[in-house]
């Protein structure tokens, strides 16, 4: 399949496991439910994973907010 990066819609993207990917363009990883994303992380420093996915997961948090 193919990934495209929701953060900066790079196509230079690679495979790190099953259902991982890495942007190199940028550093973020991806993990994959069937054919979306499902989570999104930023690799510190350190190694550790920092969640990304209040800011490119659609399904959570947006629309509320334009209600209020
Ligand atoms: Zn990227």
């Amino acid at each position: 399949m193919r990934v495209i990066c929701p953060n900066c819609s790079s196509k230079d993207i690679g495979k790190i496991g099953t259902n991982q990917y890495y942007c190199w363009n940028c550093f973020i990883e991806m993990s994959v439910a069937g054919d979306q994303i499902s989570s999104v992380y930023q690799v510190e420093e350190d190694g550790s994973l920092h969640s990304l996915n209040d800011l490119f997961i659609e399904d959570q948090a947006v629309p509320a907010q334009f209600n209020m």
